[in-house]
């Protein structure tokens, strides 16, 4: 390690920026956003402050003497960006006088470089690698951007309020950490995360006694709703693979894929709970119990589910019976299979003039079929997503049929969404039984609608295998 990373409070003393063009002013923003003082010697006299904030302006002076014989009494750092030969000399110069400089892409006249900076209010992580390659660090802090919380900054924040009181309220050192540990890592910590701050206050200024806290046996578990989205685990949301990170114990449905489960952390309880088609799973009444007394040990437990959990998931239940059981949970949502199906098949959901509306049904069981009012479904500029239609596939013929929709009406049945062995047959409604019956088995959505024509096997060829004889016979 050649640098040491340390954090500057930059607003001991002003700052000397010496240079020109953009590489100057860039280094403004930053500095300026810091909260600097800065002196700046503009060498190409350009005195724009576009892109610095009103209130950092008014700390900015732009002086014309020479940076090389200015006095800099008081000054804290130099830094030299776009400075030609002028960064060599005012290196030399700030070294002599045992002040920190920075020459910008100048390791060998620098005494200290800039991180690449990821900014969470209180929370900052600087990344470096020595100057060795600055896309590098870029590209590490990218990384970490994608993990942290968005509200790891607010979460800081809210626990700098109640320092001063917890440690009023616990003088051991370890027992506060603890404290601490409990509050960040239960549901007072979820709240913050979850922008919910007055609430997360609520509850802190709740506990009644902070030792008896610190000392639980437990923290208070709670539950995510997780959606796992159609199957590829890259689908996943960033929240939804830090739950899975974090999950002490995970509940998931059938249809979640093995590569998703990839990403449980390895030593958390993995517990199948779904149900298939002609397979009956434990009940949902069992799973909300399993759920409930999981999180009332004071695990943190993730429900998963595929796709969305609010799109035919039974989350609304799910939800309600954790509410009346008291328990803490969040919903983190997911790619619904429709939405991977269209994106998966390159089927636009709504395309302009053609199809302005968009209608999510279940038809799990021909009785479920029977039920649906058709009539309200024969708009042609309405695309019908069916999900569970596979075997119901013949009663959604008939249905849309009866109402009037035209037996040339594009459809699509499409298996196995985002998943390696996806697969697709299109063909006109009128040949909609026989087309499930042409693909190797589902979970598979059916997309009925003119839309349909656009599928990407009617352009190209495909990344996926579609079975498109059918509606071109029928054209
Ligand atoms: N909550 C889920 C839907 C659950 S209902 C979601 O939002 O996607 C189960 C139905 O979803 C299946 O019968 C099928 O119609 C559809 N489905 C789920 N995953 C699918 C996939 N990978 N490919 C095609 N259809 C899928």
């Amino acid at each position: 390690m050649r640098f040491l990373p340390v954090f500057l409070d930059i607003k001991t003393g002003p700052v000397v920026l010496i240079g020109a063009g953009e590489l100057l002013r860039a280094k403004l923003r930053v500095l300026a956003a810091a909260g600097a003082r800065i002196r700046v010697h503009a060498t190409d006299n350009n005195h724009d402050l576009s892109g610095v904030g009103a209130d950092d302006a008014g700390r900015i002076t732009f002086v014309n003497g020479d940076p090389l014989t200015a006095d800099l009494t008081g000054v804290i750092a130099i830094v030299c960006a776009g400075a030609g030969d002028i960064g060599v000399a005012m290196s030399a110069r700030a070294r002599s006088l045992g002040l920190p400089v920075n020459v910008m892409d100048d390791l060998d006249h620098s005494s200290f470089i800039f991180p690449a900076i990821v900014d969470r209010g209180d929370v900052v992580v600087a990344v470096g690698t020595g100057g060795a390659s600055p896309v590098v660090a870029r590209r590490v802090r990218e990384k970490i951007e994608a993990l942290l919380p968005a509200r790891i900054g607010d979460l800081a924040e809210f626990i700098g309020g109640f320092r001063k009181s917890i440690h009023a309220a616990i003088a051991e050192f370890p027992l506060r950490r603890r404290f601490w540990e409990r509050v960040i890592d239960g549901p007072i910590g979820a709240l913050v995360l979850a922008g919910r701050k007055a609430e997360a206050e609520a509850a802190l200024k709740a506990v009644a006694d902070p030792t008896a806290f610190a000392l639980a046996d437990k923290p208070a578990g709670q539950v995510a709703l997780v959606g796992a989205g159609p199957g590829d685990p890259d689908l996943l949301t960033i929240k939804a693979l830090r739950a899975l990170q974090d999950a002490d114990v995970v509940f998931y449905d059938e249809l979640v894929s093995t590569e998703i489960l990839d990403r449980i952390r390895r030593d958390t309880a993995r517990i199948p709970v779904g149900r298939r088609v002609g397979k009956s799973g434990i009940g949902q009444d069992a799973i909300n119990k399993l759920m409930i007394e999981a999180a009332q040990s004071g695990q943190r437990v993730v429900r998963l589910k595929g796709g969305d959990p609010f799109v035919f998931g039974r989350g609304g239940e799910e939800v309600e019976a954790l509410r009346a059981a008291g328990v803490a949970y969040s919903i983190v949502p997911g790619i619904t299979a429709g939405l991977g199906a269209a994106a998966d098949f390159e089927v636009p959901l709504t395309y302009r003039h053609e199809a302005l509306r968009i209608t999510f049904l279940t038809a799990h069981k021909a009785r479920d079929a029977e039920t649906v009012d058709w009539s309200t479904l024969t708009d042609t500029r309405m695309t019908v997503v069916v999900y569970m239609g596979m075997t119901a596939a013949p009663a959604v013929r008939e249905g849309l049929l009866a109402a009037g929709r035209s037996p040339e009406t594009p459809v699509g049945v499409f298996a196995r969404v985002t998943r390696p062995d996806a697969q697709g047959a299109i063909g006109p409604l009128a040949d909609l039984p026989e087309l499930v019956k042409r693909l190797d088995g589902g979970p598979a959505i059916l997309i009925i609608g003119d839309v349909v024509r656009h599928a990407g096997a009617f352009r190209h060829q495909s990344p996926r295998q579609i079975i498109s004889e059918l509606l071109e016979a029928a054209q």
